[in-house]
């Protein structure tokens, strides 16, 4: 009875997590719990095929009574997806080795010569056991299967029907299934089955059962060579996850063997302290898993008593897929922090300033075929929970993008490249912390270098190399920015790029400089153009020295772009745009993502730039040295026309959302559109002038003949949709082709031998259209 009555409890709670996660209804658990009780008072020995789920270590062994969780599975009450999810959540799960003691497979001795060789490594304990000829392969699926509620198959005589692939594909596309390790298998009716060859991919089904809620979906575990075959035979490509492109990381092989302290089965997996080496070479990986997945940022954090590796991948930020790490994890953090700091030669004694440097890796370049070697910039944040760490990839000088290759809108690189033609004064580059403003400097100073100028650069931190510009860096204590541009102007530069101003001193040497005939770069912390200069009073760099001493400023927010592969037009909520009209801006069209799995359900993929540019010069100026108030100064700069971050957003409706376009836009600014709206005091007035519908037209008489004006056109669209006139040479070769069978067409359906083509662009919106032109016969 004693025995019943502590399997009950344990099992209770295993209910209780189903109904508090919403994954069972408190009368299907007790239903459960009464089969479980019956179960119990017969004794029934358990079925073979049933498994055993939970912690157990107070059942006493052989007695294969099922758990509530099995119970609700059988009665198809509960999903096994829904199950394994909330028992890993709560760690209710029982550990591999565990498992395979239970099922008689291997003995405890067994299980510690494995853990000892295991070790700091990315192998798992299934691998290791196999390699040690402990269990078969077949044990190890059959036991994972267990663990985790899985069913396993080796699918061996499965082939997937041609006339199914298509709709498989689409349900999960092959990025998500490469991402997640996880292939459609069928789809019958509303069943869908999946399979994976790592029951941690188990997630991913939780979350594709979120999108698909109308699937009822299946999975099963398979080995992984039949998960590679299928992968091809589906994708027709090679599965590239990480775990499988391992090989030119460092391995256990490759780290020193470290003789383990006699591991217990409780704390099974569990690492001893990793040396140094072993150290350094997760470190690499977790560097260069960075750079193949195109990381923009690793972040490392130490939470309460947990810890996590994540990492900001086209804008979301998604963990560190290696099997077992997240156990391993929580104990290894602080040596891991520890190495970085000293990789980047900062204080581990220091835990209360954050503190910043720099890491170095060499990796070799496969698409260059070369060595190369990789900055990251280093921050430490010390918190109550130890320190925090973010790893940023610096830009290698080769792949600084130019002004061109930005997604700022094809009128602010326009105004941009007009501010740089000045030889003197100064330039801010404005933009908040993440805006990307540092890309926009060195495109900026890419732009500018050439043989006849002479460019010197102050910075605080370790900045990409550039060809061709001199870089010197301060120094707290030492060097000071206003020392560093005294002595840049000895050396009789054409241009001085300051990465950064921060405080005084910086805001005056900066205008002292801009006295001597340089041309001056700077980078500043400022929600727009109009805080930027706010924030040079601040820093007591007088009105009149900006009115007479600051050409411009551009500055731009990052803001996220719509996934292309779920875009889709909507009518917003008039709370959503009321934000920013007072009626509803029917001329614009707004978008959104619907949620896909490219975009891993977010409805955003990557981001782009909303940008302005605010040329200081008459009626600013005059009103700067009349002290015009803030608000005055945004009236004017709306009121002449300039285009403002709000009117970028508005002109990229298709890119990004009204909701981030409010989010990254200042609320002064914001209140400024509004008033200037109502006072009709726009130069542009946003959505009746400048949004108004452009339209252009083209009469062609013959395809062939006029590719020059059929480039023209080309051309003409990409400003249409609000991009750079650039060549992109196959979609060049995509809209000839296009044009000319259109032309054809037309010529043909309407027995004609011109055609007028037609693009007209609506507020948000781009159409295209062909017409045939009929000649009235003369005479
Ligand atoms: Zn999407």
């Amino acid at each position: 009875m004693n025995r019943l009555r502590s399997i009950n409890h344990k099992a209770l709670k295993t209910g209780e997590l189903l109904v508090r996660e919403g994954m069972a209804r408190q009368e299907d658990v007790d239903a459960a719990l009464d089969v479980q009780l019956k179960e119990g008072d017969a004794e029934i020995p358990s079925p073979a095929s049933s498994y055993s789920i939970n912690r157990s270590d107070d059942i006493p062994e052989g007695i294969g009574i099922r758990t509530i969780g099995e119970i609700l599975c059988s009665l198809d009450l509960v999903s096994p997806i829904d199950l394994n999810r909330v028992l890993l959540k709560y760690g209710k799960r029982l550990k591999l080795g565990g498992m395979l003691k239970k099922m008689g497979i291997i003995s405890d001795a067994q299980i510690r010569t494995a853990l000892e060789s295991q070790q700091f490594n990315f192998k798992s304990l299934g691998q290791i056991l196999i390699e040690q000829e402990f269990i078969t392969e077949k044990q190890l699926y059959d036991a994972l299967s267990r663990q985790h509620n899985l069913q396993y198959k080796r699918v061996d005589g499965f082939e997937y029907a041609e006339s199914n692939k298509a709709e498989l594909i689409q349900i999960i596309g092959h990025n998500y299934a490469d991402e997640n390790s996880i292939i459609p298998l069928t789809l019958e009716g509303n069943k869908l089955t999946l399979a994976v060859y790592s029951p941690e991919n188990m997630l991913s089904v939780h979350e594709l059962k979120n999108v698909y809620a109308y699937l009822r979906i299946e999975c099963v575990l398979i080995p992984q060579d039949r998960f590679k075959e299928l992968f091809k035979e589906l994708y027709g490509v090679t599965h590239s996850h990480p775990l499988e492109t391992r090989t030119h990381i460092p391995t256990a092989s490759d780290i020193q063997e470290k003789k383990p302290e006699t591991p217990s089965i409780e704390d099974e997996e569990e690492p001893d302290v990793p040396s140094d080496e072993d150290m350094e070479a997760f470190i690499q990986y977790l560097l260069k898993y960075g750079i193949t997945k195109n990381a923009d940022s690793i972040h490392i954090e130490q939470i309460g008593e947990g810890a996590a590796i994540r990492y900001r991948i086209g804008g979301n930020l998604k963990g560190l897929d290696v099997p077992g790490l997240g156990e391993k994890l929580p104990r290894l953090i602080r040596d891991l922090i520890h190495k970085l700091k000293e990789k980047a030669g900062l204080d581990d004694s220091d835990h209360e300033n954050p503190q910043s440097g720099l890491v170095r890796i060499r990796f070799f370049n496969r698409e260059t075929n070369k060595q190369a070697e990789v900055g990251f910039r280093i921050s430490v944040l010390p918190t109550s929970s130890g320190d925090i760490v973010t790893l940023t990839a610096q830009t290698p000088s080769a792949s600084i993008p130019s002004i061109d290759d930005q997604d700022h809108s094809v009128h602010t690189k326009t105004a941009l490249k007009r501010l740089l033609e000045a030889s003197t004064g100064i330039i801010l580059i404005s933009g908040s912390e993440k805006s990307g403003k540092e890309q926009t400097l060195f495109a900026s100073i890419k732009h500018l270098y050439g043989p006849d100028r002479k460019i010197l650069m102050a910075s605080e931190s370790e900045q990409p190399e550039i060809a061709g510009v001199i870089q010197a860096r301060v120094n707290q204590d030492h060097l000071t920015y206003e020392q560093l541009l005294r002595a840049f102007l000895d050396h009789d530069p054409d241009v001085i790029v300051v990465d950064t101003i921060k405080d005084m001193g910086t805001a005056r040497a900066v205008v002292t400089a801009a006295g001597s005939g340089q041309l001056i770069l700077c980078g500043i912390d400022a929600e727009d153009a109009v805080d930027a200069m706010w924030k040079l009073m601040a820093f007591g760099v007088e009105r009149e020295s900006i009115a007479q001493r600051v050409n411009g400023i551009i500055s731009q927010q990052r803001v996220r772009r719509v996934c292309p592969s779920c875009r889709k037009a909507y009518t917003p909520e008039p709370e959503e745009w009321n934000v920013l009209f007072d009626s509803f801006p029917a001329r614009l069209a707004f978008h959104k993502g619907a949620g896909c799995t490219t975009c891993g359900l977010i409805g955003y993929a990557g981001h782009t730039i909303l940008s302005e540019v605010l040329i200081i010069d008459g009626e600013i100026s005059q009103a700067l040295r009349t002290q015009a108030e803030q608000t005055v100064i945004r009236q004017i700069a709306m009121a002449s026309g300039n285009k403002t971050l709000v009117d970028d957003g508005l002109l990229k409706l298709k890119q990004t959302t009204l909701d981030e376009i409010v989010r990254a836009v200042p609320f002064k600014m914001i209140v400024a559109y509004k008033t200037a709206k109502k006072s009709g005091k726009t130069g542009n007035d946003r959505s009746e002038v400048s949004y108004e519908t452009i339209k252009k037209e083209w009469i062609l008489s013959s395809s062939h003949s006029e590719e020059a004006r059929i480039l023209e056109m080309y051309q003409d669209l990409k400003l249409f949709r609000n991009e750079d006139r650039g060549l992109d040479p196959d979609e060049k070769n995509i809209f000839y082709d296009f044009i000319s069978e259109t032309f054809h067409q037309v010529c043909r359906d309407y027995k004609c031998r011109r055609v007028l083509f037609c693009m007209e662009s609506h507020p948000g919106d781009l159409s295209f259209w062909a017409a045939p032109v009929f000649v009235k016969r003369h005479g």
